[in-house]
């Protein structure tokens, strides 16, 4: 049997059946992990208990103490969320040897339904950059091409997925770290609606527009993951108090009717890529004939996203990142000034616990804040923001879904944008939307260019309409839009 072939939900059931065990799949993605992962290097930190916690899993399983569609399921997480087991790094000098006292909501929804942690997986500094190159571990490669990133933030848990590592990850989206990577890697990757999954233990980047989501080769399997990390949670504020629905059971509902909107604004910009512009053509006539209705809608603000996004959350980073003064957690470095210590103490671990680009976040937001300055700044971006929300709220009068690109282009090589902030950030001209106005995106394989490399497509949907999305992907996936495959990392 190859497991490759799997999807995670049918090595849930076979290990349900007995024909596999948790124990035996552990081991093959381990082995996957240990041959590969110094080509693509996804990993940031492995498991050393992952083949022991896969055979406690199994003896539940045999007890008829743990069942469940994921269950006894290996995953790869994000190295956002808190795991007292294993390092908690966000990919940053500053929390090298930081390991958190206690588990992240979502990774502990995880455990209970009996899935199994490979490792944790690299990421931009602080989940700040599209392409996992402000790690302090080292880019992560893109498996479909080593000498390309993986896309980013979490590039790591998207590559890992591409390379065979892990049948399902788990990323985090402040304006599009799940949705691009996936994008860039071949894989499904859905960034829920704002405060569908608890942000309780994933390290705060930008509070109001942080979301954990989820990475997988099918979408029937997105909805599993999804499943089991969405809830209520009170230990996060701004949690949403809404029944979880039953994701996996609507997946093959009839669509009809169903009205696909295609926004104008995605399509007509010039930077959009023709490779990437002809695979949403190509969805688009897939949907037609599964019977969809296709309108043209706008969202006239679309030009005003990424400004307004990098203004909100540098706000918003700056203020969560000064809990790492030196004093409570992570990195100390003792400053040169003898006669000011703590000052210089504090000083000196910034300066040498960060990286550039959170610096450059750090200083930005401060700057947008600051006395005389944030009317001007902050607070006419959250004006935006809210039309931007308006647009979207408009759109959905209209259509149930929204159909565009995720990225204007194909992974792009390693090196290429890092020097200019600038270029990195007009790669999430069609993600960050979503993210300002709170609402769910599924970035969906959509063929390749010629060269090799992954195209995808994104839906975008109603506030909590998460089922919806999924079952538009579903459809598309099983009416052979894109078969799931698996990169041969060379
Ligand atoms: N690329 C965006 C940024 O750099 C989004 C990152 C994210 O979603 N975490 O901020």
């Amino acid at each position: 049997m190859n497991i490759l072939e799997l999807s995670a939900t049918e090595i849930a059931s076979k290990i349900a059946a007995r024909e596999l065990s948790s124990r035996e799949v552990t081991a093959f993605f381990l082995e996957r992990i240990d041959t590969l992962d110094s080509k693509v290097v996804a990993f940031t930190s492995r498991n050393a208990q992952a083949l022991q916690q896969a055979d406690e899993v199994d003896r539940k399983i045999q007890a008829g103490e743990l069942s469940g569609a994921l269950a006894g399921v290996p995953l790869a997480i994000k190295d956002v969320l808190c795991t007292p087991e294993m390092p908690t790094t966000c990919g940053s000098q500053m929390l090298k040897n930081f390991t958190a006292p206690y588990t992240a909501t979502a990774v502990q929804k995880i455990l209970d339904a009996g899935m199994v942690v490979l490792g944790k997986t690299n990421m931009d500094e602080f989940a700040m950059g599209g392409s996992t190159e402000t790690s302090v571990f080292g880019p992560t490669h893109n498996p479909w091409d080593l000498n390309r990133t993986a896309g980013g933030s979490s590039g790591g848990s998207a590559a890992a997925l591409a390379a065979g590592m892990a049948p399902i990850s788990i990323g985090s989206d402040t304006g599009g770290s799940v949705r691009q990577p996936a994008a860039f890697c071949g894989v499904c990757g859905l960034k829920p609606t704002y405060g569908r999954v608890s942000r309780f233990g994933l390290v705060a980047f930008a509070s109001s527009l942080d979301q954990v989501g989820c990475f997988a080769h099918h979408s029937s399997d997105l909805a599993a993951t999804l499943q089991v990390i969405a809830g209520f949670d009170n230990r996060d504020s701004t949690s949403v108090n809404a029944e979880v629905f039953d994701y996996s059971a609507s997946l093959g509902d009839s669509l009809l009717p169903l009205k696909v909107g295609i926004i104008r604004e995605h399509l007509e910009n010039e930077a959009l890529d023709p490779d990437v512009r002809a695979a949403v053509a190509k969805t688009q006539d897939c949907l037609r004939e599964l019977g969809a209705e296709i309108i043209e809608v706008e969202l006239p603000h679309t030009n005003y996203s990424v400004p307004a996004y990098y203004v909100v959350a540098p706000c918003e980073a700056s203020g969560n990142l000064s809990r790492y003064d030196g004093v409570h957690y992570g990195f100390r470095q003792l400053g040169e000034t003898e006669d000011q210590p703590l000052e210089s103490m504090i000083a000196a671990s910034r300066s040498e616990g960060f990286g550039a680009e959170v610096k450059r976040r750090i200083m930005l937001g401060t700057f947008a804040l600051s006395e005389g300055y944030s009317d001007a700044y902050y607070k006419k971006a959250l004006r935006v923001r809210r039309l931007i929300a308006r647009d979207y709220q408009q759109a959905f009068e209209k259509v149930d879904v929204l159909l565009g690109p995720t990225t204007p282009t194909p992974p792009y090589e390693l090196g290429e944008k890092v020097g200019d902030p600038v270029q990195m950030y007009l790669g999430d001209l069609f993600t960050v939307g979503a993210n300002l106005a709170g609402l769910p995106g599924l970035s969906l394989p959509a063929g390749m260019t010629e060269a090799g490399l992954p195209l995808a497509v994104q839906l975008q949907g109603r506030s909590m309409g998460e089922a919806k999305l999924l079952q538009v992907a579903h459809q598309l996936q099983r009416a052979g839009l894109f078969v799931p495959q698996v990169a041969c990392v060379a």
